[in-house]
């Protein structure tokens, strides 16, 4: 008789996306809609409190909100902390988090732990986490940004007039992290093919084609125009659904993310996640015999680095990061089990001019 069918998953996604010129206005519309009637708390920070924090929270207001707005610093364990002592203190309903990457996390995270519902309003683009039910946050106590579980956020709204004026350098950033889903893809079917790991074909499909979508429009991605944030957020979006859907990281998280966690320990704060990904993915495109110059020429095109000197690491860390990447985490890739040597490490980075 056959094996008796065991297989069971569970997925989870935002339950409204809104993308587009003046989407800001439709949170309130949107906030009664999930029959949230308040008090909000708006977690947000000082600059992004400025760009779209306050206007968020006076137009709950206009609707007849309650609402209290704190600000915190940078993603850390301490400013989860504040957020959930202020939800302690003042009892909201619900949580919106407007800013950047790190304001989203931390909002994420707290929603999470305090069991509030959460709506997500990214000022910038930086990483394809913003749907994801994943909050990246600086430990107290080692200092390394740990990645923990957080809920997915009930509603994401992503004004493209605010995410245009956010540093052009961000929202590249966040292309080259979709951009790098191709290699993440490979090492995934790799570790499906080599090690009979789980695999989805609906969440790796996703997944290149937003890739793809990156980079074939990579000419149209341009500072100041408006259009280029649209082009780029929605694959950021499907990005994270990707991984919703696979139940893991793996469809937007393989070699190439090790080898950006790796600078993260060697090299700390020298460039964007994004930008590391993306450096990282022309080195591991090359080691999968595949179009590293694609790859390459889409990211110079949206102006995101494709060098060690662009990242700002030496050549010594570069070689670094790439022999010890495969130590990052128990995820099978190309790197293997053993990692590269530092001759292979030397001769795929020169190959791609990296160094
Ligand atoms: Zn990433």
């Amino acid at each position: 008789m056959d094996d008796l069918f065991t297989k069971a998953k569970a997925m989870e996604f935002p339950r409204r996306i809104i993308a587009g010129h003046a989407s800001l206005e439709a949170i309130p519309g949107m906030c009664r809609e999930f029959q949230l009637d308040g008090p909000a708390l708006v977690v947000t920070g000082t600059t992004t409190r400025v760009v779209a924090g306050q206007l968020v929270a006076d137009m709950l207001v206009d609707a007849a909100y309650d609402v209290d707005v704190i600000e915190v610093g940078p993603a850390s364990e301490e400013a989860v902390t504040e957020v959930k002592a202020r939800v302690k203190e003042y009892e909201p309903e619900f949580l919106v988090g407007v800013g950047g990457g790190s304001k989203i996390d931390v909002a994420k995270l707290a929603a999470f732990q305090t069991g509030c519902p959460f709506v997500s309003v990214p000022t910038s683009a930086a990483h394809d986490g913003i749907a994801s039910p994943r909050a990246s946050i600086k430990s107290s106590e080692t200092a390394d940004n740990m990645s923990f579980t957080a809920s997915v956020p009930m509603g994401v709204v992503a004004d493209t007039s605010i995410l245009i004026r956010s540093p052009w350098r961000q929202l590249a950033a966040g292309c080259a992290d979709v951009i790098s889903n191709v290699t993440a893809v490979m090492d995934w079917e790799l570790a499906h093919r080599l090690k009979h790991e789980e695999y989805s074909t609906s969440a790796a499909t996703l997944s290149k084609m937003v890739a793809n979508v990156i980079i074939e429009n990579a000419s149209h991605i341009k500072p100041t125009i408006e259009e280029s944030a649209w082009i780029m957020i929605k694959p950021v979006l499907v990005s994270g659904v990707s991984m919703s859907i696979a139940g893991t990281s793996r469809p937007a998280s393989g070699s190439e993310h090790m080898f950006s966690h790796a600078l993260d320990r060697i090299a700390p704060d020298s460039a964007l996640h994004g930008e590391q990904c993306g450096v990282g993915a022309i080195l591991m495109m090359a080691l999968h015999g595949g179009d590293w110059e694609r790859i390459r020429d889409a990211l110079r095109t949206i102006g995101c680095p494709t060098s060690a000197k662009g990242l700002n690491v030496t050549k010594d860390q570069l070689i670094e990061a790439l022999t010890t990447a495969h130590t990052i985490r128990d995820r099978y890739t190309i790197l293997g089990e053993s990692g590269l040597t530092e001759k292979a490490a030397e001769r795929v980075a020169t190959m791609t001019k990296v160094i």
